[in-house]
């Protein structure tokens, strides 16, 4: 049974990505553990208005605003470098395409559609998909480097580039940054793994393998 969400409430990238870390920690050894610990957010659906810049199809990631002009091995090193932390509100990303891995191996539990068609995807894309962001504006001469380019919430970038943000949070003080997280790269090889075994897959062939590639991680 599907959770219509709304609006993301205030904390719901330390809420998401918290329950997300403890699944993803427990898979390895039970997949019905992992289960069990996504119950908390277990089928719910984003019906807000907040449309993501990134919504084009995880399997090529083609339609972005800024994907013309920023690789993807650029973003990978940009949200590496920014320890996978928003540097608008310190709070934790998980990148999409390993949001999308979680997916595969619970399709039902933690929905993804590859075209964010309304109420098929699970609100934490929302609350914790990062972006690469142009820190001075590509309009105003900003390159397309790393140097130029930091790592944000596709939340917080629309609040920060617009007022349709209606639906978000209000952000307060940027806490301490968090020790040792890592977006569940760490762990990425190993849910793809195990997604390939027992579930369903959402993106193109190759779309986890080129990930993997592009943060430096092994298949496994
Ligand atoms: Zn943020």
């Amino acid at each position: 049974m599907s959770r219509e969400i709304h609006q993301l409430r205030s904390g719901a990238a330390d809420w998401y990505s918290g329950v997300l870390d403890a699944a993803t920690e427990a898979l390895p050894r039970s997949i019905d553990d992992a289960r069990q610990l996504l119950a908390p957010i277990a089928g719910e659906v984003w019906m807000g208005s907040l449309t993501l810049h990134g919504a084009a199809t995880a399997g090529t990631d083609t339609d972005t605003r800024t994907s013309r002009r920023v690789s993807d091995r650029t973003r990978a090193e940009v949200f590496r470098r920014d320890g996978f932390l928003c540097t608008y509100c310190g709070g934790r990303t998980i990148p999409r395409c390993i949001l999308v891995a979680i997916s595969d191996v619970f399709p039902d539990d933690f929905p993804y559609h590859a075209h964010y068609r309304r109420g098929t995807v699970h609100p934490a894309y929302w609350a914790l998909a990062p972006e690469a962001d142009h820190v001075l504006a590509h309009a105003a001469g900003g390159t397309s480097d790393a140097a130029n380019l930091t790592t944000l919430h596709a939340m917080c970038n629309t609040r920060k580039s617009s007022l349709a943000a209606d639906s978000l949070p209000v952000v307060g003080e940027r806490p301490a940054p968090h020790r040792a997280w890592d977006g569940l790269l760490s762990r990425y090889a190993e849910i793809v793994a195990i997604g390939e075994l027992t579930g369903r897959r959402h993106a193109s062939a190759g779309y986890h393998s080129s990930w993997l590639r592009r943060f430096g991680q092994k298949a496994v």
